[in-house]
């Protein structure tokens, strides 16, 4: 039995040379990496790729520069956390770009009202990640190097934090973390950003993070991979509660650059 787990746990994808080289050369989530870490990537990437399954809404045809791609940006977040983090997520459908999605909601009277919303991504609770294509593809942003977020960040980061039940804000820490000093962090920096937005202010970060804390924990992952800087300087706890978490600290990288 021992030997069928261990067999089942070295399940893996190979990953082409060429095309391994050409998703890390696009993603601008992999500059600064160091050739070892490149190599970790990779390996995460070939477990993602034999364990999660892949799906093109009405029929698009998902080719494996998407499902790589796909799949070095989602490892990217475990790289140092750990692959055990992604494991909320078992299937990733892909649409060519942006879907409709039925939203119900209840209003002030108690009257439920359907609507429909058009997303770039979602991570439906107990179930898939669905991302718009046109907004997961690699890409370097405009000329202006203006940060645009990551749709497969986000949502990867709300299948974090489903692991302790609930979207909320709050994934499982690390041994040693405290969840004390998390909630004060990320909770004095919620209401400092819904204040912000309430003023009729430019908040630091996309005012999307406003929504709720959940939304709010997303936004901020995707803002520490990809400008950590910005982060660092609006919200240095929430910086440092990120950095303990994911184990790295890209604002220094950033600084050396
Ligand atoms: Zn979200």
């Amino acid at each position: 039995m021992a030997g069928w787990i261990g067999a089942r746990r070295r399940r893996s994808e190979t990953i082409a040379e060429v095309l391994w080289r050409r998703v890390v050369a696009d993603l601008p989530l992999c500059d600064g990496l160091t050739v070892d870490e490149v190599a970790r990537l990779r390996d995460l990437a070939g477990r993602f790729l034999a364990e999660k399954r892949f799906f093109g809404a009405h029929g698009f045809d998902v080719t494996d520069y998407m499902r790589v791609a796909v799949a070095a940006q989602a490892c990217r977040l475990a790289l140092h956390l750990g692959y055990e983090y992604l494991r909320a997520c078992r299937t990733i459908i892909l649409y060519p770009e942006g879907f409709v999605a039925e939203r119900e909601s209840l209003d002030e009277d108690g009257i439920l009202h359907t609507g429909y919303e058009e997303l770039d991504g979602e991570a439906m609770y107990g179930g898939a990640v669905v991302l718009a294509w046109e907004e997961a593809r690699p890409w370097r942003g405009g000329d202006d190097g203006a940060f645009v977020g990551n749709v497969v960040l986000h949502e990867f980061a709300h299948k974090m934090d489903e692991l302790t039940g609930d979207h909320n804000g709050l994934p499982p820490l690390r041994r040693g973390m405290s969840v004390r000093n998390w909630s004060a962090a990320f909770s004095s920096a919620y209401e400092d950003l819904c204040a912000a937005v309430d003023a009729g202010e430019e908040p630091a970060i996309d005012d999307y993070a406003a929504a709720d804390p959940a939304e709010f924990f997303s936004v901020t992952v995707e803002t520490f991979f990809l400008a950590p800087d910005v982060l660092k300087w609006a919200y240095p706890a929430v910086y440092a509660c990120l950095s303990e978490f994911f184990d790295e600290d890209p604002a220094r990288l950033e600084e050396g650059t």
